[in-house]
C-alpha cells in the first residue's frame, strides 16, 4: 500500500509508554522521518549538566538557549542528537538527564527556543513526531495524532529492561521517577502532556510494539 499524500504524524504520550520503538517502526514503514523531539529537550539539559547549571537558574539557561545549535545527523542506520557539532547523542539518554529535560522543559524560553526548529523540521511533512505536545501545541494541524499510554507498572517494567544500569537502580527507583517525570510534564502550565481533542488514544499495556504499529498504520490508510 502507498500512501497517495503527504502526511504529518505526531505521537504523544507518557515516559515509557512505547513512543520511540512504534515512531520507528511507522517512520520506516512509511519512508518517513522520525523525529524524537525529547531529545532536544535533552540536549538543552545535556548543556546544562555539563556546565553545572541548574534547573533553577535562569539566567545562565536562557543563555544556553540562544547559544545552542542543535541538529539531528544521520549515523549510520541511527539519528545522533549533534549539539554545536558534537554528537551528544550516547549522553542523553540516562536518567539524570530525562529528570534535568523534564525539569527545564517547564520553561517557556526553553520551549519558545525549540518551537521554530521542530516546525522547520516538519515543514515537509512525510514525518513522524514524538514527544508531549505535538497533536497539541507544535502541529495542531498535524494529518494524524496518536496519544500512546499504558499502565505505570508496564511502562516502568519496559524502562528497566531499556537501561543499561537498571539492576543498579532497581524498579521502584525506575517507577518513582517515571511518576515524577509525568507528573511535572502533565502538570506544568505550558504545553502540558495531554491528548489532543482530535488524537486517536491508544493503550498499549498489553500490546506488542507490532501490534500497536499495525493498529496505526490501519488508522492512516482508512
Ligand atoms: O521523550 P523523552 O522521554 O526523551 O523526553 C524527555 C523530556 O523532555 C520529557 O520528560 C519532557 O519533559 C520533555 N519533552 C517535552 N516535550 C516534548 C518532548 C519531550 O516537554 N515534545
Amino acid at each position: 500500500m502507498k500512501l497517495n499524500k503527504k502526511l504529518l504524524i505526531t505521537i504523544d504520550g507518557p515516559a515509557g509508554a512505547g513512543k520511540t520503538t512504534v515512531s520507528k517502526m511507522l517512520a520506516k514503514r512509511l519512508g518517513y522521518n522520525y523525529i524524537d523531539t525529547g531529545a532536544l529537550y535533552r540536549g538543552i539539559a545535556y548543556e546544562a549538566r555539563q556546565k553545572n547549571i541548574t534547573a533553577s537558574d535562569d539566567n545562565n539557561l536562557k543563555k544556553i538557549c540562544e547559544n545552542i545549535n542543535l541538529e539531528f545527523v544521520n549515523v549510520g542506520e541511527e539519528q545522533h542528537l549533534f549539539s554545536n557539532n558534537k554528537d551528544i547523542e550516547p549522553f542523553i539518554r540516562t536518567e539524570e538527564i530525562s529528570m534535568l529535560a523534564s525539569a527545564v522543559s517547564a520553561k517557556p524560553f526553553v520551549r519558545k527556543a525549540l518551537l521554530k526548529l521542530q516546525r522547520n523540521l516538519g515543514s515537509k511533512k512525510c514525518a513522524v513526531f514524538e514527544g508531549r505536545d505535538m497533536g497539541t501545541v507544535i502541529f495542531p494541524n498535524a494529518d494524524i495524532k496518536f496519544f500512546l499510554q499504558a499502565s505505570i507498572e508496564e511502562r516502568a517494567e519496559r524502562r528497566y529492561k531499556q537501561l543499561p544500569n537498571a539492576s543498579e537502580r532497581g524498579l521502584k527507583d525506575i517507577k518513582n521517577r517515571i511518576i515524577k517525570r509525568d507528573k511535572n510534564d502533565s502538570e506544568r502550565k505550558l504545553a502540558p502532556l495531554k491528548p489532543a481533542e482530535d488524537a486517536i488514544i491508544i493503550d498499549s499495556t498489553e500490546m506488542r510494539a507490532e501490534q500497536v504499529a499495525e493498529l496505526m498504520i490501519a488508522s492512516i490508510f482508512r
